[in-house]
């Protein structure tokens, strides 16, 4: 658990290890680091991350077609997910990687057929997440799959903030520090409630599982030795530099 002053820079916030997990009542094991000490790894290893497409209208302008009527959904493996700090790898199979920043939903209780108006009772808390895509594959195969699927192509973190009201919240993407998306969680065309009713109706979903909630307009390119980050208010900046991928 991260914990600090409300406001507090990043120097002065402390890491206290947790006896037991996050999705229930737990105690400390008195253990303590400050933050800039620690590695931050991703907050959670979901079974799944559930995203959202064509959410915001801004943004579906920038990509053209129309707004979709249900929310428009599909899966990225859990093995995308990497955390604050760690690499995007860019594959050489693609020309054109994008950023798309997103704000995060942790699922914090098993969620099947949820109602819209007890939905985020069913929510741990929040992160800043990157949806990154293959562009170029998305295009060429018209589903999502393959360009959404690279390992490495979710970053999560830095944290999970629990709690907040997600209805509102301004999100800025910034490549190298250059502001590229600027928008509100509250220009999402399907809310969070909607969403957690529209997926759980389909598939149960099981605390550590990741919803992403769609990304404003602006996406754009990123290539090798750029840094993207994802700041949403109230929970903070998540970062990742961009690396030229290949065999490992
Ligand atoms: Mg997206």
């Amino acid at each position: 658990m991260v914990e600090g002053p409300s406001g507090a820079g990043l120097d002065s916030l402390t890491v206290s290890a947790i006896d037991g997990h996050p999705f229930s009542p737990f105690g400390f094991t008195g253990d303590r680091w400050a933050l800039p000490d620690v590695r931050m790894l991703s907050p959670i290893l979901p079974s799944k991350v559930v995203a959202i497409g064509k959410n915001y209208a801004d943004h579906i302008k920038e990509m053209g077609g129309d707004a979709p009527e249900s929310p428009l959904i599909f899966i990225k493996p859990s093995t995308t997910v990497i955390g604050e700090g760690d690499a995007i790898r860019l594959p050489p199979s693609s020309s054109m990687v994008h950023f798309e920043g997103e704000l995060a939903a942790v699922i914090g209780r098993p969620a099947r057929n949820v109602t819209r108006e007890a939905a985020l009772d069913f929510v741990l808390g929040y992160a800043c997440a990157n949806d990154v895509t293959a562009r170029d594959q998305q295009r060429a195969d018209v589903q999502f799959t393959r360009a959404k699927s690279y390992d490495s192509f979710c970053p999560l973190g830095p944290w999970i903030e629990t709690v907040l009201d997600p209805a509102d919240l301004r999100i800025v993407t910034r490549v190298n520090g250059e502001v590229k998306q600027d928008g509100r969680t509250s220009q999402m065309i399907h809310d969070l409630p909607a969403q957690i009713a529209f997926i759980s109706e389909i598939m149960t979903l099981l605390p550590g599982d990741v919803i992403l909630t769609g990304t404003p307009a602006g996406v754009g390119p990123i290539v090798a030795g750029d840094t993207v980050t994802v700041e949403i208010e109230g929970i903070g900046t998540l970062s990742n530099p961009v690396a030229a991928g290949g065999k490992q």
